[in-house]
């Protein structure tokens, strides 16, 4: 099973990744934890994303395709995985159909604009291992700590509203047009992004057919 989980900033798609990766037993590539990764590292992908980043602008095009190609080459991969924030622009998605790689689904949460900022500001991430918390929607068991590899939690700092702003307007122009190139592609399904975490589990397991 090769899947994209679309959607605008703050959608969902880091969490239903991770609820939809445990139970198909495949890896989320998510290029912002990769890249957050970098970061940490003091890589040299990761200088060159990080004033991007933080002014909520996407990362090159090229700097994207080569870690993405480089990802999905490990053998982990082999069986499937789900795309968590890649593709975000058409040459990304164009990238990947030429490199031979169709995917399964590409499902798009969508959500309302005015919900995402409540969302982001109440974000915890776990910058160890990537899982993402909601101080009400999602806590941790305990506070700021990750209950999966017990590291403490993190405020991004690209969750500030004035960046969530530039994010959601980045989203709706180079992002959001990727819904005509699947739905072209035939492979599109959409999923109301508004509902409680489990229930969004269960439609996007009904979309794929799993
Ligand atoms: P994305 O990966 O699309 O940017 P996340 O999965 O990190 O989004 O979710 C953004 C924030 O919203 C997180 O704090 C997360 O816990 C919370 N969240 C995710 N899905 C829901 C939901 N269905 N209802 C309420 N809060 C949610
Ligand atoms: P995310 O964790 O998916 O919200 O991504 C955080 C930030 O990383 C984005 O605002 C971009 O600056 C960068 N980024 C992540 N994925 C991509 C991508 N596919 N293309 C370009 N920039 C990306």
């Amino acid at each position: 099973m090769k899947l994209i989980l679309l959607g605008a900033p703050g959608a969902g798609k880091g969490t239903q990744a991770e609820r939809i990766a445990a139970k198909l037993g495949i890896p989320t590539i998510s290029t912002g934890n990769i890249l957050r990764e970098a970061i940490a590292n003091g890589t040299e992908i990761g200088l060159r994303a990080k004033g991007f980043m933080d002014q909520g602008q996407l990362v090159p095009d090229d700097v994207i395709i080569g870690i993405v190609r480089e990802r999905l080459s490990q053998p982990d991969c082999a069986k499937g995985y789900i795309l968590d924030g890649m593709p975000r622009t058409i040459p990304q998605a164009q990238a990947l159909e030429d490199a031979g790689i169709h995917f399964d689904c590409v499902v798009s949460m969508e959500i309302d604009d005015a919900v995402i900022e409540r969302r982001m500001t109440g974000r915890r991430v776990c910058l160890a291992c990537g899982a993402s918390y909601h101080v009400e929607a999602n806590p941790p068991k305990t506070a700021d700590v990750c209950d999966h590899c017990g590291k403490p939690l993190s405020v991004r700092k690209d969750d500030a509203p004035e960046t969530v702003r530039s994010r959601l307007a980045v989203y709706h122009r180079e992002t959001e047009p990727l819904k005509g190139f699947y739905e072209k592609l035939g492979n599109l399904k959409l999923v109301d992004g508004n509902q409680p975490i489990a229930d969004i589990t269960a439609a996007i397991l009904r979309a794929i057919g799993a």
